[in-house]
């Protein structure tokens, strides 16, 4: 069976980190999600962090070289040489082509890229309610996927907080950014047939049962 090498691509708050997350656990893969990435050196203040800050504040894309190279560094780890998850990069058609780089150095590549629909307003609508964990990341939203204990995480105990770029204007901007830059990858992938398309909406079975029956379907698990 091929490694799961998957890219996630979706609009923000398209529901691609709890998916990517549930993923995760159901191939035995980490999620790499370059945002998270970020949010950890902004909150560590280290070179990335600062360089990153203006960018994301204004919900502009931080320059492809740095973001190149802190995956380039994530990907080397043990965790990821069996798999991963891409959750958040590429976001343009350049950082298709970087990533494709940084792959065929190691021998690897995309074998699955799943886009998320939604509608803007239905975005618009969700980023209002996103709250994360300040420690681990794990994404809740204060009606569709409240914690248990309001404010706390269920899976480190960590602080819930609003992220400063789900604000009406920083939304707006990344909305323009995913439309005019991240999208035309949903239109460049299936030339090589590995694109699926998956609807956000809340299932019956469960979002576990349905990213099972998913990666059964492109023959990650049996
Ligand atoms: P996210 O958590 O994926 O919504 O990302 C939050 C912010 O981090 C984005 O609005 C960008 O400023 C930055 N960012 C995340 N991933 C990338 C990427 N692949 N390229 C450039 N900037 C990124």
């Amino acid at each position: 069976m091929e490694k799961p090498n998957i890219i996630l691509l979706g609009a923000p708050g398209s529901g691609k980190g709890t998916r990517a997350v549930v993923l995760s656990e159901v191939l035995g893969v980490p999620q790499i999600a370059t945002g998270d990435l970020f949010r950890k050196n902004l909150k560590l203040m280290t070179e990335i962090g600062k360089v990153a800050k203006g960018y994301i504040d204004r919900g502009e894309l931080v320059p492809d070289e740095v973001t190149a190279a802190m995956l380039r560094q994530r990907l080397e780890e043990p965790d990821a040489q069996n798999g991963f998850i891409l959750d958040g990069f590429p976001r343009s058609v350049n950082q298709a082509k970087i990533l494709d780089g940084l792959l065929a150095q190691k021998g690897a590549k995309i074998n699955s890229v799943i886009y998320i629909k939604v509608d803007d307003e239905e975005i618009v609508k969700r980023l209002s309610g996103r709250m994360i964990c300040s420690k681990c990341q794990a994404p809740y939203h204060k009606i569709d996927n409240k914690p248990k204990r309001e404010g706390v995480c269920d899976k480190c105990g960590g602080e819930l907080v609003v992220r400063d770029d789900d604000n009406p204007d920083t939304i707006r901007k990344r909305l323009k950014v995913f439309h005019e830059t991240t999208f035309p990858l949903v239109e460049l992938y299936p030339k090589s047939g590995i694109l699926s398309e998956i609807k956000s909406e809340k299932s019956a079975n469960g979002l576990k049962f349905d990213m099972a029956e998913l990666s059964r379907r492109l023959g990650f698990i049996k």
